[in-house]
């Protein structure tokens, strides 16, 4: 696959790696932290045979346990954080009146950035996603939290998505030889794992998150694995900071369509009045935004991009559900629906544990702290497109 040119550890590729990650988990010096992300607990059931859609969350919190994980976050707390600072960015953007910004949590719409079209790099939001928040958080605030050694812990992932492991090996993702997240396994990865260690899924008792520091989420925070999510929950949290008060009608129909790309304007009141957005999932139709954002002849404000075809319920760490079994993605997302609407909190700024965030540690969204570990940025890798696999080996040879 294509992740192997820009992997500067040679951990990527074909090679399993779920070996790494049970080791990791059984070595008692460790502390190991694992994530899983928001589509991931509505897409693992079909693995062992249950019903497509069925949310199995509780279910892989259990199986964690018993692999013997230390510490289980959840990806979805990184995306409620991930609003606030996104959404917050956007905002002063909106008021410089740069236009348009692209959404960045999806790191194969950022490898296609970089590799095709890095002149509009300087659009992307710098906010890192969702995966990389909590990375760098379980290495820092956690350990500070918990008054437990950074140096002894490893962050596995479990993503729905091939793109993650090439997203954590990424030089700006790593200090001082020290990546934010130490391994990805991809849904099926982890599936083949839970298999192999014999732990059947169906017959576990569900289990609840326990980290009173990283794992609480909104529902906002959940639907992010669906294409529209990340809009819908960032337009619920600009509201209110706009207005400083809560959107009525929090469900934006409007933006739950299906279509390659979607767009629509929306009222957010006070000093940034209307905005134009754009959600935008599959390549095919995203380079056909990018193309009409560089001719000049779009007016939008937002756009949100995801590479895989309905995005992450659907990413390609997944028992894919391509063509044929399209219901399954729609029930996937169905389900993430329903996961927003009982959810007792649904903004991500109403999260309290990542009111707690910035409270004890951060200070506010976009403050300098909270810069330096949750914003990124990007490089042009055109010249990618032209090397042979053995000049980026030499490349990455000379840089690391
Ligand atoms: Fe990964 Fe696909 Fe989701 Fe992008 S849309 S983050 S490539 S699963």
């Amino acid at each position: 696959g294509q992740c192997v040119l820009v992997c500067p550890t040679g951990a990527l590729g074909e090679r399993d790696e779920t070996d790494r990650a049970l080791e990791m988990m059984y070595d008692p010096e460790l502390i190991t932290v694992v994530q899983f992300a928001p589509a991931v607990r509505v897409g693992f059931g079909e693995e062992f045979g249950l019903p497509p859609g069925t949310n199995v969350e509780g279910q892989i919190i259990t199986a964690l346990r018993m692999l013997g994980a230390s510490i289980v976050l959840d990806t979805n707390w990184g995306a409620d954080l991930v609003i606030m600072e996104e959404g917050t960015e956007l905002l002063h953007r909106l008021k410089e009146r740069k236009r348009p910004t692209f959404s960045s949590c999806c790191p194969a719409w950022i490898n296609f950035v970089e590799r095709h079209y890095p002149d509009i790099m300087p659009m992307l939001s710098s906010t890192k996603s969702p995966q990389q928040c909590v990375g760098a958080l379980a290495k820092t605030y956690l350990p500070e939290k918990m008054g437990i050694d950074p140096a002894r812990i490893r962050v596995i992932s479990i993503m729905p998505c091939i793109a993650k492991k090439d997203e954590i090996v990424r030089r700006q993702l790593i200090h001082d030889g020290v990546p934010e997240v130490d391994v990805v396994l991809s849904t099926r990865e982890f599936a083949r794992l839970l298999q192999r260690e014999r732990i059947d899924l169906k017959s576990l008792e569900p289990s609840t998150f326990d980290n009173p520091y990283m794992s609480e989420y909104s529902g906002a925070g959940a639907i992010f694995g669906t294409t529209g999510g990340v809009m819908e929950a960032a337009l619920r949290t600009m509201y209110y900071v706009v207005n400083g008060r809560e959107l009525e009608h929090i469900e934006i129909e409007q933006l739950r369509g299906f279509e390659g790309v979607r767009t629509a304007t929306v009222e957010l009141g006070g000093d940034i009045g209307a905005v134009k957005i754009a959600m935008c999932h599959g390549l095919k139709p995203t380079r056909q935004i990018v193309e009409e954002v560089r001719s000049g002849k779009s007016d939008l404000d937002f756009v949100e991009i995801m590479a895989c075809p309905g995005g992450c319920v659907d990413g390609g760490g997944t028992l894919r559900s391509k063509k044929a079994y399209l219901p399954y993605a729609l029930k996937r997302r169905e389900t993430l629906f329903g996961i927003d609407k009982n959810r007792p909190v649904r903004q991500s700024h109403r999260n309290a544990q990542v009111q707690a965030l910035y409270r004890d540690y951060l200070g506010a969204p976009n403050s300098e702290k909270a810069h330096h570990l949750l914003h990124t940025y990007y490089t042009d890798r055109k010249i990618e497109m032209t090397q042979t696999v053995r000049e980026v080996w030499a490349d990455i040879k000379m840089i690391g």
